[in-house]
Formats: C-alpha cells, structure tokens, sequence
C-alpha cells in the first residue's frame, strides 16, 4: 500500500488510512474513502478499484445457517458458510476453487480442481459477509439490505469451506496476515484445516504459529485411508502424525483431529482403538462428524449408536471426542457439501 500511494502521488501518511478504510470500515469502492479529496478519489479510480465479491446467491437452512455464493472475477465461484452457536457466529471459508484431493466422501472433491484462491479473495469473503450482515462501521449500516443495523458478529473464522489451504500456502499466510493484522481478528480464534499435507504443517506453524490447526484424519489405518483420501498414498498416517508431533506444543495448542463416520466403512469399535493407539502423545481432541449425505453418493451414515459407542471408546481412554452434528444440511451448506453450483459427476 505504501508503494501503491507513493506510486499515485500521495503522501505517505495516505497508506495507513486506506488500510483503515478497507480492512476495517470495509469501503466498497474507493469513492466511499470520503477522507480523501473528491480529486484523489476521481484519480484513484480511474486506475485501481476497491476488489469485490459478487454475491450470487445466498441460502438460509431452517438451524440459521447461511450459505454464500460468490462470484469472482473470472466467473468462477465459491462458496462461505456463516454458521451460528450459542454465543458463537462461524464463517467458514474457501481457500480454493474445487479441490485436487478427491475424497471419496466429499462434494467438493468431486468439482476437481480449478484453481487457487488470491489472498484477497481469501479475506474479500469474510469482508463480503460483514457487509451484508451489517457488522461494522457507518457504511456497513447504511449499506445493509434492510437497515436492521448490527447483527452479532463474526466471532470465528474457519478454513473448512473449499479447497485445501495448505496447497495455497502462501496466499493464505497471506490472506492470514491481513485478517490478524489489519481486520483484527484474533489467531486463536482462526482455524484451518488440511486432509494432511504433512511438509506443509511445520511451514505453517513457522509463518502462522498460533492459529489452530484441524487435520482431517478420517481413519485409523492406512489401509481405510488410502481408499477413502488418496492423498493418504503420498503422506500416509506414519508421514503425517509425526509432522504432527513435531510441532512446538505449548500448553494452549492442541490439534483437533477430525474423523467422518462412513457407515461400514471407519465405524468399527477396532477402528476407535485404532484412533487412540495411534493419537497417543499428541495433544489433542478429536471431532466425530457423521457424514453429510448429498444426492449420488453410495455412503451413509452410521446410526446414532454407532456413533456413540465410537466416542465411548475414545472418551473411555482418556481423549477428548466430541460428536459434531452439522449445521446446514438442508441447503448443502454442511461439512463437505460444498460444490458452488458446479455440477458433479458422483462415484
Ligand atoms: N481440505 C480441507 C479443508 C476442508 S474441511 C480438509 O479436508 O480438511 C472439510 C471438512 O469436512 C473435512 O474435515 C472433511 O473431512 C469433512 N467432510 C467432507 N465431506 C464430508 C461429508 N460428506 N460429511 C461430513 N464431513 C465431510
Ligand atoms: Fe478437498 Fe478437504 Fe474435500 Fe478432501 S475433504 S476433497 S481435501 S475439501
């Protein structure tokens, strides 16, 4: 920013205040910088704009979820879910568009890949998402659809929408900078999540040491996982624990393994021994997520007993498992069931 305004003529100081007015008043255009002069908006304007997500469409499920359909630039589009809790608002966010990993069980793998996400397409969902609730500042307010003004705001920020980050580490570094550093939102309250690019893990706990990482495990035994994560070929379970263990635990960090329950297929209670085996010594909790179904797939969900008596086992041995119901299944808005209007051809 400092070389774009002195590139422009500016005075230094102008930086600071365009920073301020895009990250934190969130200015759509940079006619709304109302602290420049009407001359150097006009100026500005003829060369740079302000980046915007368009909103394509946008989807309540009847827990209050919202899903978000963005368009980007180049007509390919993404999707943010906006999650809300008791006394949380989570925006799940995309980090590219599809995925290369194809898990069996996930829509999004099914789109395949498109391409990586720029940093401010990372950070424009989360400022997208602000202004169309209304969180924020005067131009947030009188932009707002109804004029309701300030809805409780976004309080967490996960990295569990489409893509995998730690393919596109460098713009999500990125991306996280901008949100830490210029939105203010706070590390510990950032989550990101990878099926488990296991080099990759110890690059971003270099460069993004406190924000809280999710690994999608899955499954106990590299045998299950090769089938149902074929990137579990190229770092298999040895591979990626141990990149895991390597990491600098300090007494707040803990890794949140998540685990899909595939009906027969990772159920099992030898599958739930497995998981604490192979776990021990990680600081860690583990999310049992039932699988989401979506129309075309062959798998199911195990039943509620089942599941259960899974976490009964883990919880029985000392671990901290928690079952995740998740939200939004009845507008495809749930863990995986991502695709953003593409359409996909199902196994
Ligand atoms: N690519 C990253 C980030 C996406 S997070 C990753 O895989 O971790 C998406 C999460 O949803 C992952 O934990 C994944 O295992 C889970 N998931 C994918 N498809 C699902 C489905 N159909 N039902 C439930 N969870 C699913
Ligand atoms: Fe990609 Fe994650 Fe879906 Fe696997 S679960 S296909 S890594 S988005």
């Amino acid at each position: 920013m400092k070389e774009f305004v002195k590139a422009q003529g500016l005075p230094a100081y102008r930086a600071k205040q365009m920073l301020h007015w895009i990250y934190e008043k969130k200015a759509a255009s940079i006619d709304q910088i109302t602290e420049l002069s009407k001359e150097a908006r006009e100026k500005l304007s003829d060369s740079d704009y302000i980046s915007n997500l368009e909103l394509l469409s946008r989807q309540t499920s009847k827990d209050g979820t919202e899903k978000f359909l963005f368009g980007l630039e180049d007509r390919e589009s993404i999707e943010s879910v906006l999650i809300p809790d008791k006394d949380r608002l989570t925006l799940c966010i995309s980090s590219q568009v599809g995925c290369a990993m194809g898990c069996s069980f996930c829509l999004t793998g099914k789109i395949g890949f498109k391409r990586n996400l720029k940093a401010h397409e990372i950070v424009d969902q989360i400022i997208a998402v602000m202004r169309i609730k209304g969180h924020g500042s005067f131009i947030l307010r009188s932009a707002t659809e109804n004029g309701r003004g300030m809805g409780q705001r976004i309080t967490n920020i996960v990295f569990m929408g489409m893509g995998e980050p730690l393919l596109n580490l460098d713009e999500v570094i990125e991306a996280l900078k901008r949100i830490t550093g210029l939105m203010g939102i706070s590390k510990k309250r950032i989550t990101l999540s990878t099926c488990g690019i296991a080099p990759e893990i110890p690059e971003l706990y270099k460069k993004a040491p406190h924000v809280n990482l999710a690994i999608s495990l899955n499954a106990a035994d590299n045998k299950t996982r090769d089938i149902i994560m074929p990137i579990n070929k190229k770092y298999p379970l040895e591979t990626l624990l141990a990149s895991c263990r390597k990491i600098p635990f300090s007494p707040r960090i803990r890794i949140t393994f998540e685990y899909v329950m595939l009906d027969g297929v990772n159920d099992k209670p030898s599958d739930a021994q497995n998981l604490v085996r192979i776990l021990r010594g990680i600081p860690s909790k583990v999310n049992l997520i039932p699988f989401n179904p979506y129309e075309g797939s062959k798998l199911k969900r195990p039943s509620d007993e089942k599941v259960f008596a899974f976490q009964k086992i883990l919880t029985n041995a000392g671990m901290n498992a928690f079952i995740r119901k998740s939200k939004g299944q009845d507008i495809l808005a749930a863990c995986g069931q991502l695709k953003a209007g593409y359409g996909a051809k199902f196994k």
